[in-house]
């Protein structure tokens, strides 16, 4: 019989009662290191105390009252995401699909509103991942995931990430826009590079084209900086987020120029849900830890100290991980683990260490621990891995296969 709660994903036997920082606990009391912070999402960790006092103190005064009145929260929580990133206006909504599928409204919008109507057709990158809604899976444009659904919505195209050729190839009299992720997430954490971002850009002016970011993912702080495409020092035209920008409360937003915002007149889009008090309360809790002084010079350092126990981890279990990805062009704590054994049985000889993470396409572990997470984590996270490829691949001598705390003392 089919369960009640629908089956669309390949659950661990496993609950959790509570959570504490980067740590979550069973209600048997099983204490899990968790490096998967519930898909990049969980930004501050479990039971953040400032994010928990906001969102209790906003649920006791006022959840939602829609957006035919003016919310104060919403309006603050977009006056300081523009102050700190390129962008001059916001629209919140509840996810990062639901981000990406207002980005294309508004980037077609932008462009039929200024005399070139024709100009539907989006370019996207192969690895990417955009969302689950029935447009944005085209967007996204794996097979796998489009099966069984109809006819793909139409005006999506596909060239592999990095190459240029194939991006000039790909862009006609009917494009409208360049979407890409600064890194993809879902695809094994590959970084399409500043100097990719940067031609991009150039490509965009010179025909015309708007350049709309997904930073779902390795936005909002991920990478060390509010914004993955900061690195790149690229000014986007639109960028969609969600994931950790509530941190863990559902949120999401899309910022742009306003050359591209304007043309989102009233009535043009909208949301029930999207931006209300309790959200944007979330948002504006998340934001006030993200943009304190050093935080996000922090996420870069623990980054640092996260990636080296991971090259140390390399290089002491060569027959099993494989290399590091993401941290080519950016820092922070959005890492990808190559493996080279089945990354689905790391995953799970990882969950009996109690160490929670994520896997990826292209035999990835993806290593997104809350961005709160301190040094002596990230080591015990990597000591974990060690100990989880000792499970499925033992060592004769054991010394060799507990080196990884050692060397990182040294
Ligand atoms: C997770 C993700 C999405 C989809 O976000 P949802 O909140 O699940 O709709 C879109 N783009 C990227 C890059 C993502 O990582």
């Amino acid at each position: 019989m089919i369960p009640a709660l629908m089956p669309t994903y390949n659950r661990a036997d496993l609950a959790f009662e509570r959570g504490d920082g980067a740590w979550l606990y069973t209600a048997a009391g099983r204490r899990f290191l968790d490096f998967g912070a519930g898909i990049a999402t969980s930004s501050l960790g479990h039971n953040h105390p400032h994010l928990v006092a906001a969102i209790a103190e906003q649920a006791g005064r006022v959840m939602h009252v829609s957006n035919l009145y003016r919310v104060p929260q919403a309006e603050r929580l977009a006056a300081r995401l523009v102050e700190a990133s390129f962008a001059d206006s916001v629209f919140f909504c509840n996810s990062g699909a639901e981000a990406n599928e207002g980005m294309v409204k508004l980037m077609r919008r932008a462009q039929a509103a200024t005399g070139h109507a024709e100009r539907t057709r989006i370019v996207c990158f192969d690895g990417a991942f955009h969302g689950r809604t029935l447009a944005m899976l085209s967007a996204t444009g794996n097979p796998k995931y489009l099966s069984g659904f109809g006819e793909p919505a139409p005006g999506f195209d596909h060239v592999p990430l990095g190459n240029m050729n194939a991006v000039r190839d790909a862009i006609g009299p009917t494009t409208a826009a360049i979407m890409v992720e600064p890194i993809q997430g879902e695809s094994g954490v590959n970084d399409a590079g500043p100097r990719f971002l940067r031609e991009l850009r150039a490509a965009a002016d010179e025909f015309g084209l708007l350049l709309g970011l997904d930073e779902v993912q390795c936005g909002m702080g991920r990478t060390g900086r509010l914004f993955a495409h900061e690195w790149a020092e690229v000014r986007p035209d639109v960028v969609s987020t969600a994931k950790g920008i509530g941190g863990g409360f559902p949120l999401g937003a899309i910022l742009a120029t306003e050359a591209v915002a304007r043309h989102l007149t009233p009535g043009s889009h909208g949301t029930t849900f999207g931006g209300n008090p309790l959200a944007c309360a979330a948002g504006n809790a998340v934001l006030d830890v993200l943009l304190a002084p050093g935080f996000l010079d922090g996420v870069q350092a623990r980054g640092r100290t996260l990636a080296a126990a991971l090259e140390r981890l390399i290089a002491a279990r060569p027959d099993v991980y494989e290399g590091v990805r993401g941290h080519e062009s950016a820092a922070g704590l959005m890492i990808g683990l190559r493996c080279r054994l089945p990354v689905a049985d790391l995953q799970e000889a990882a969950l009996q260490e109690e160490l929670l993470v994520v896997t990826a396409g292209d035999n990835v572990l993806r290593i997104i621990p809350p961005l709160v997470v301190s040094d002596a984590e990230c080591l015990e996270a990597a000591d974990r891995l060690a100990r989880a490829a000792e499970r499925l691949a033992p060592t004769q001598d054991r010394r060799s296969a507990e080196p990884v705390r050692e060397m990182a003392a040294s």
